[in-house]
Order: C-alpha cells, then sequence, then structure tokens
C-alpha cells in the first residue's frame, strides 16, 4: 500500500507542484492549505510523513508541528524560506525531522521524503544498554536517562549520541555522523550536524559550554569523551 504524505503549504502554486511530484513517486498524498485543517486530518486519518510549510494561515507551521509532536512520531519535513530558521527547525522544542530550504527541486524532495520513510522503517538496532556518567542509553527501547529521570531526546539526537557512545574517544567526522543518520543517503548541509550536537549537549551535558561527554575535535568532528560500561 503507498504511504500517505499530508503536505500542508498555503501557496496553491508550490502545493500543486508537491503534489504532483509526490503522486509520480507512488506516494498517496492529502495536500491542505491551512495549518488548522492540518492538524484535523493528522487526528482522522493515517498520515506516514508531513511536509509542513512554516508561514500558515490558521494556525502557523511552528504551532501544527508542536502540536504534532506532543503524540505522534511522523516524520515531519519541514519547508522553510531561510536558513536562518534552520536552529528553530531543527530545535529541541519543535523536534522537526528534517527541513528543505525554499526554493527547493520537487526531485530533492521527493528524496528527502523517501529518506526520512526508510529511516523510520529500519528495524532498531539491537544492542546493550550503555552507561557512562550519569548515562544510560538503551539502544532497544531508544531511551536515555540522566540521573535517574528520562529525557526526551530527537531522533537524529539519539542516533547521534548512541554512534558517539557506542565507541568511546573514536572521533566521528561530520559525514560519518550524517551518513549514519542518513544510511548514507546523505544530502547537503553539514551544519545540521553541529545543530544536533548544540542541542543534544543542553540536555545530557552537565555544563553545555564545556562539554565533557560530546567533545568538538576541531577541524574533523566530534568525540565521546567519557568511559562507557555495556550490560
Ligand atoms: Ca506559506
Amino acid at each position: 500500500m503507498a504511504e500517505r504524505i499530508m503536505v500542508v503549504e498555503d501557496e496553491q502554486a508550490i502545493r500543486a507542484v508537491i503534489e504532483f511530484a509526490l503522486k509520480d513517486a507512488g506516494f498517496d498524498v492529502v495536500a491542505v492549505a491551512r495549518g488548522d485543517d492540518a492538524l484535523r486530518v493528522i487526528g482522522e486519518e493515517q498520515i506516514d510523513l508531513v511536509v509542513l510549510d512554516l508561514m500558515l494561515p490558521g494556525v502557523d507551521g511552528l504551532e501544527v508541528c508542536k502540536q504534532i509532536r506532543a503524540d505522534r512520531v511522523t516524520p515531519i519535513i519541514i519547508l522553510s524560506a531561510r536558513s536562518e530558521e534552520l536552529d528553530k527547525v531543527l530545535g529541541l522544542e519543535l523536534g522537526a525531522d528534517d527541513y528543505v530550504t525554499k526554493p527547493f527541486s520537487p526531485r530533492e524532495l521527493v528524496s528527502r521524503v523517501r529518506a526520512n520513510l526508510r529511516r523510520i522503517r529500519t528495524e532498531p538496532e539491537r544492542g546493550q544498554l550503555l552507561r557512562a556518567d550519569n548515562l544510560e542509553i538503551d539502544p532497544v527501547a531508544r531511551t536515555v536517562v540522566r540521573g535517574g529521570d528520562e529525557i526526551y531526546l530527537t531522533f537524529s539526537e539519539f542516533e547521534i549520541l548512541h554512534k558517539l557512545a557506542s565507541a568511546p574517544r573514536r572521533v566521528f567526522t561530520r559525514e560519518e555522523l550524517m551518513n549514519h543518520l542518513w544510511q548514507g543517503s546523505f544530502f547537503g548541509d553539514l551544519r545540521s550536524v553541529d545543530v544536533h550536537v548544540r542541542h543534544l549537549r543542553q540536555k545530557v551535558e552537565s555544563d553545555p559550554a564545556n562539554p565533557t561527554l560530546i567533545r568538538t575535535v576541531r577541524g574533523v568532528g566530534y568525540a565521546f569523551g567519557a568511559d562507557v560500561t555495556r550490560t
């Protein structure tokens, strides 16, 4: 059965182009123009992925993203006119999975939709519980407990933390981390890694300004700086 994509975009011309490209690629498409319609549809229908514009009438895109994320893990790709919004979009309070900067090619968007669907379809890696400092990383349940409290990480944050912690002290380049996140089908912007790491540090480091767990290795990438025990 075809996967169902909801497109939320108020500009009719852009909406039509996206709808055509996704249908052409074999997806089922529900297209809406307003944020409040998007929230209604996701409450009523099975939707596998959301392509979401930020500037919308009714309820704006940031709010739509937040409300969907409150009780769903449905992948969300944000359409953004400005790359400066990247930070906000990938931010902890929003939890979007990916973004595409306008103007974009329909082919690029279709590739991103496929990549996002593929990565949630992948079986979670079987693995051991990792303990480091006051963190407990469970790759099967995909949970992270810090000092006894479970903390919420986005998909990408979890993958980066787990990858680094599974090989303490080994330096991973940004390319390696992105290729891990995207299973080899990585496109474009390596700054995303830095954004994810910054948010991750806010959540796992005792002093995010002086990180000891996720260390920057200047000119190369990142490394996990603490000892890890496995159970
Ligand atoms: Ca718009």
